[in-house]
């Protein structure tokens, strides 16, 4: 079945082919270990390097403050191991959100075996956490606080302005996991007081297994990673040269086009949502309504919600790409989503989001489309959250 219509860009997005373009002599042509002191070895080098302030301008960063690393999941994953590890045994606390990735919350439930407390942040119904709470719980026993950017399921964006600097006066890290926002919404570190934040090239247009965690000058960690002290010690290993040089072109070119980019998805999500509420009575959007990503829709269906899964294996059929939450957990996809259960939602209703997030090759005639098909699709479910009430 070839996919049509492509609206899982949450999930991961088609590598750019000017990306594949700038990757590709890296694999064949100039394909040095960027250890080696010959020729080859110090124009991959070179190339990583180059890479690195790519990445780095594209949050208003400092090269030298950009460790790339296999994933965001990685990235996360150092920036919390690897901060608790450094921490004074009384300072080992975490606090997170109920709505980070698992590649936060699994690793931060761990935490309490390193000696930390943690403490798990609640959201309102849009989404948003719960600064007053957040606050309450923060003691000079917090090491890290980590809030995500921007939430994969719901597309919601957190107020990390607020949050920043309260959490740094109180002499804890802030970290930020900013994958799903890194590309798609200004992100800049100079204005932004965050000690730590998490990226990862394949939800801007770059490829998959290369990602990055931004550690502000002076903050350490110990790496999770080790070997012959690659990327300043922090992540040992023989760097995905070709990997890091695809990240480094689509920071470049998420850099140079987010703004015209952002208009251009904001109006296409603006109208999915309109087009699909008007069309489906039963639909109601998930999130806050205003502050979301560019692009990115979650939508439930009342009384259906239990048929969520069938919704999106039918849209499958007829060759759109949509998702019911989160590709990483589609193991678990009957299950209830813990996102929406933490925004209020009964554990039936929680399992019945349809997530539409379109990109940088979304056309406004494939919104149609869908806007169109929705309805037929949804009008065909059977109402069995209703019949089992
Ligand atoms: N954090 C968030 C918010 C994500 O959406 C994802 C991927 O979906 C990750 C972390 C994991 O990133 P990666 O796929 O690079 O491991």
């Amino acid at each position: 079945m070839t996919v049509a219509i492509y609206f899982d860009n949450s999930a991961t997005t088609q590598v750019d082919p000017r990306v594949v373009e700038a990757m590709a002599p890296w694999h064949t042509q100039a394909f040095g270990n960027p250890s080696s002191l010959h020729s080859l070895g110090r124009q991959a080098r070179d190339a990583v390097e180059t890479a690195r302030a790519q990445v780095a301008a594209l949050i208003g960063a400092l090269p030298k403050e950009i460790v790339f690393t296999a994933s965001g999941t990685e990235a996360n994953n150092l920036a919390l191991v690897g901060a608790i590890e450094t921490a004074a045994p009384g300072r080992r606390g975490l606090i997170v959100s109920a709505i980070e990735h698992p590649a936060v919350l699994e690793t931060a439930r761990a935490s309490p075996r390193r000696g930390g407390e943690l403490h798990i942040v609640p959201v309102d119904r849009d989404g948003l956490v719960d600064l007053a709470w957040l606050f309450d719980h923060l003691t000079p026993k917090t090491r890290v606080v980590s809030i995500m950017a921007a939430n994969n399921v719901i597309g919601v964006v957190e107020p990390l302005a607020d949050i920043a600097p309260r959490v740094r006066s109180a002499g804890a890290l802030m970290h930020t996991d900013a994958v799903q926002a890194v590309g798609k919404i200004p992100l800049d570190v100079r204005s932004l007081p965050v000690d730590l934040l998490s990226l990862s090239a394949h939800k801007f247009h770059g490829p998959k297994g290369v990602g990055a965690l931004y550690v502000r000058e002076g903050v350490k960690l110990q790496p999770i990673v080790h070997g012959g002290g690659q990327e300043r010690g922090l992540r040992s290993a023989t760097e995905n040269v070709a990997g890091i040089v695809g990240a480094g072109r689509a920071a470049e070119i998420a850099r140079n086009e987010m703004a015209t980019d952002n208009a251009r998805l904001i109006a296409l999500r603006d109208r999915l949502i309109e087009g699909v509420l008007a069309g489906c009575p039963q639909a109601y959007l998930i999130g806050h309504p205003q502050r979301r990503l560019p692009g990115h829709v979650c939508f439930g269906f009342a009384g259906q919600e239990g048929e969520a899964i069938r919704l999106m294996l039918e849209l499958d059929e007829a060759g759109v790409a949509a998702s019911t939450g989160s590709a990483c957990s589609a193991s678990h996809a009957a299950e209830p989503s813990y996102v929406l259960q933490a925004l209020g939602f009964d554990p039936f209703r929680a399992r019945g989001a349809l997530r539409l997030t379109v990109g940088r090759f979304n056309t406004r005639n494939e919104v149609e489309q869908v806007i169109e098909l929705l309805p037929r699709l949804v009008g065909g479910l059977r109402p069995i959250a209703a019949a089992r009430r």
